[in-house]
């Protein structure tokens, strides 16, 4: 009954709740919801979702202070609301709020603590009410009436001031139009006076300006360090700077007064027929600014000339002495075409000769050149000589009088010390004082040594030669300048000639190289004709023994099956040896015959996919016999799967018989032999493994090569070709496999082959 009861009870319950909710949910002008005791929201409606931006599913189980904003939170005003709500039933608030877009608004709030039946504090009802637009109302009909108000007032005060207005606007009219011809005057006397003002600035700033250029005009000729001198229209010399003034002085013997005003063809008769002149008429022809370089033959000078044409019809003028320059340029230009000659021959002594007939006449009247490669006695390799008459009178004179060697001056000592000598003088006396005899002195007057300059000719440190240059006919005097050029020639010359070795040497070695190289190649032509010879010998060899020792096998059969008569026991103990010996003679045969077939790349392999159970289980039977015979045991572990290998199965048995062979061999009595198979990666494996005597590290390669053998099989069996291995290496590599071992001395050995596996 009371169960029953309840029960309709609760079902009321349910219900109003029920509509509750959906009342309470639909409500869209007030944000009703519930709080947990902690402040955590519980339910959501739509006014709610409609002021405060949060969707239910986005808020529901947030905790209700997002509504505040940080400074009431802070504050720790929610939490005081729900105590305040909690201790009084009832607590209620206006005040900012903050939606979830972060905007505010004003709220009206109403917090109601929820308990159950027994009085517990379950949560809180919160209704919350935007009055943001009331408030704005409210704040705006104040700020209306208050502005009425005022706008009142002001329309008064307007009134009173319009009359005042009038009245002082008609005396403001009067002042206003005096008042605009007193500015109107105003402003005239300003601009007058601006005018006047900004004139008067120009005035002196030209006058400035004009006394400056002036100064400057003067100072900046005086200054300049070449001459300047200025023409008038007439070629009278207005003008003359310091500079030139000096040159006046120097050249003419005349002060600066006695040039001005001249006519300068008749102060310098010798311009007429200068260059100069030349220059000077074609820019004051032209009235266009005119730079030159002019040689002049009257004072033996280059000059480099500048004329510029002045607008009152006269011309000014600067020139500068450029005969160091040139003479720098000359002699490199012909430094470059030196090296040009220098350079053309690849022969050491023609260079040399070359640079005697190049350095005369242009910087001696005769040149001797002498080379004393490896400090040896000075040899004379060339002479050449402006006078071709005077070449043999300079060889004889060298020939007859060869120089000192332990002379302290000369080519000996320049050879010795790698220093210039320079004889800028040589007076007669000193030609008296050097003269062996009157054919000495006679020869050397008549070559009229006058000045002379000896040069070192070096390649490095190394000295080999030197040139000599002497100054005769041509009288000249050799100066510091005309050494350095020596210099410079003679280190040109240097160079080609250094070239031309260089160039001889590693023409050589091109010689030598391209020799060995075909010698290299006879050889490995030659080296792989015998290998080729050796293959086929081996071949034929083995195939023509075969025949006869498969005949002694049958003989030896048919004895032994008495179709000759009965034999005896002793007889046929004797055809036992004769089977056994032939038999193995003709596996080492065999050996030979397969490799030399290997070699020679005339054995063929056909790889099929082969079951590697197949072959591997058959062996046992195959070599039973040996492992009787060797006292080992056996055994044969197969993979855990069916491996399938691409391999041509002949060739892999042979492979695997002469593995096991050769363990059987090796391995003495009581010792054990396993084959195991396994799969790796995309390969299979077969690890032939004995318990023998194993191969030193260092043979573990080379009992791959052919014909190698590391010591005599232990059970005192016949012994091998040593090609058994290198065979089945090359067979395997040949099934696109691999064969390698591993072993360890007194422990035992493990060849490992590997082979593709075939593909499904
Ligand atoms: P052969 O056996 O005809 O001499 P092989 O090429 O088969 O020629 O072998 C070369 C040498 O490698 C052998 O002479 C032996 O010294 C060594 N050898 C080969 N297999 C083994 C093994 N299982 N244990 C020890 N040594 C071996």
């Amino acid at each position: 009954m009371s169960e029953h009861a309840s029960g309709t009870r609760g079902e009321a319950l349910r219900f109003s709740e029920e509509r509750f909710r959906l009342l309470v949910e639909s409500i869209k002008d007030y944000a009703i919801f519930m709080l947990d005791p902690e402040g955590r929201v519980v339910t959501w409606n739509e006014g709610a979702e409609r002021i405060k931006g949060y969707r239910a599913e986005e808020i529901i189980g947030k905790p209700f202070t997002v509504f505040y904003p940080p400074e009431a939170v802070e504050s720790g005003f929610p939490q005081y609301e729900l105590e305040m709500a909690a201790k009084t039933g009832r607590f209620e608030d206006e005040g900012w709020r903050v939606r979830k877009d972060g905007s505010r608004f004003w709220a009206n709030i109403v917090i109601t603590a929820l308990r159950d039946e027994a009085g517990e504090l379950v949560g809180f009802a919160k209704v919350t009410r935007d009055l943001t637009e009331r408030r704005e109302a409210e704040q705006q009909r104040v700020r209306l009436s208050a502005e009425a108000a005022a706008r009142a007032e002001a329309d008064r005060r307007s009134r009173e001031l319009e009359g005042l207005n009038a009245r002082l606007q008609e005396q403001a009219v009067e002042l206003e139009y005096q008042n605009e011809e007193a500015r109107a005057l105003t402003e005239e006397l300003e601009r007058t006076n601006r005018e006047l003002q900004a004139a008067l600035h120009q005035a002196e700033d030209a006058r400035d300006a004009a006394r400056s250029a002036e100064r400057f005009t003067t100072e900046i000729l005086a200054s300049i360090a070449d001459p300047f001198v200025v023409f008038d229209r007439d070629w009278r010399i207005r003008y003359v700077n310091p500079r030139a003034a000096q040159r006046f002085r120097d050249v003419l013997q005349r002060q600066p007064d006695e040039v001005i005003g001249q006519v300068v063809w008749d102060l310098y008769p010798e311009l007429a027929d200068s260059p100069i002149r030349e220059a000077l008429l074609e820019a004051f022809e032209s009235r266009a600014p005119l730079t030159r370089e002019v040689y002049a033959p009257e004072r033996g000078v280059w000059l480099e000339l500048h004329f510029y044409p002045l607008p009152d019809g006269g011309l000014a003028g600067s020139w500068r002495d450029i005969t160091e320059r040139k003479r720098a340029e000359e002699a490199l230009q012909f430094l470059d075409g030196a090296s040009a000659i220098l350079s053309s021959s690849l022969d050491y002594e023609r260079t040399l000769a070359s640079l005697a007939h190049l350095v005369v006449p242009r910087l001696a009247d005769w040149c001797a050149i002498d080379i004393a490669p490896d400090a040896g006695k000075p040899r004379r390799i060339a002479v050449a000589h402006v006078d071709p008459a005077k070449v043999q009178l300079a060889r004889r004179l060298e020939e007859r009088f060869p120089p000192d060697p332990n002379a302290t001056s000369g080519v000996p000592e320049v050879l010795r010390t790698g220093r210039s000598e320079l004889f800028a003088d040589i007076p007669d006396e000193t030609l008296v004082a050097g003269a062996k005899d009157e054919e000495q002195l006679r020869i050397m007057r008549e070559l009229g040594l006058r000045s002379a300059m000896i040069v070192p000719l070096r390649t490095g440190r190394q000295v080999f030669g030197a040139m000599t240059l002497v100054a005769a006919e041509s009288g000249r005097r050799y100066t510091e300048a005309d050494l350095r050029l020596a210099e410079e020639v003679a280190r040109r010359a240097a160079i080609a000639v250094e070239n031309a070795r260089l160039h001889r040497d590693s023409l050589a070695a091109r010689d030598a190289a391209e020799r060995a190289a075909a010698d290299a190649e006879a050889a490995a032509r030659a080296a792989a004709e015998a290998n080729t010879a050796k293959t086929d010998f081996l071949r034929v060899m083995s195939h023509e023994l075969r025949t006869p020792l498969n005949a002694i096998g049958g003989y030896a059969e048919l004895l032994e099956l008495g179709i000759h008569g009965p034999i005896t026991d002793a007889q046929r103990e004797a055809l036992g040896r004769i089977r056994r010996s032939q038999r193995h003679l003709l596996s080492l045969i065999n050996d030979v015959l397969n490799f030399a077939k290997l070699e020679a790349g005339h054995l063929e392999i056909t790889s099929v996919p082969v079951r590697l159970r197949e072959v591997l289980s058959g062996l046992e039977a195959m070599i039973a016999p040996q492992l009787r015979a060797g006292g080992v045991t056996y055994a044969y572990v197969p993979a855990a799967e069916d491996l399938v290998v691409l391999a041509d199965r002949d060739k892999l048995e042979q492979i695997l018989l002469n593995l096991l062979s050769n363990a059987v061999k090796f391995t003495p009595a009581g010792g054990h032999i396993e084959v195991a198979a396994s799969r790796q990666g995309d390969k299979a494996a077969i690890r032939v493994t004995d318990t023998g005597v194993g191969i030193p590290a260092d043979k573990l390669e080379a009992v791959f090569e052919p014909f190698v053998q590391v010591r005599p099989a232990p059970s005192g069996g016949p012994g091998g070709t040593g090609l058994g291995l290198s065979i089945s290496r090359d067979l395997a590599h040949a099934m696109g496999g691999d064969l390698t071992a591993e072993s360890v001395v007194d422990k035992g050995s493990t060849f490992t082959i590997t082979l593709p596996l075939a593909r499904e």
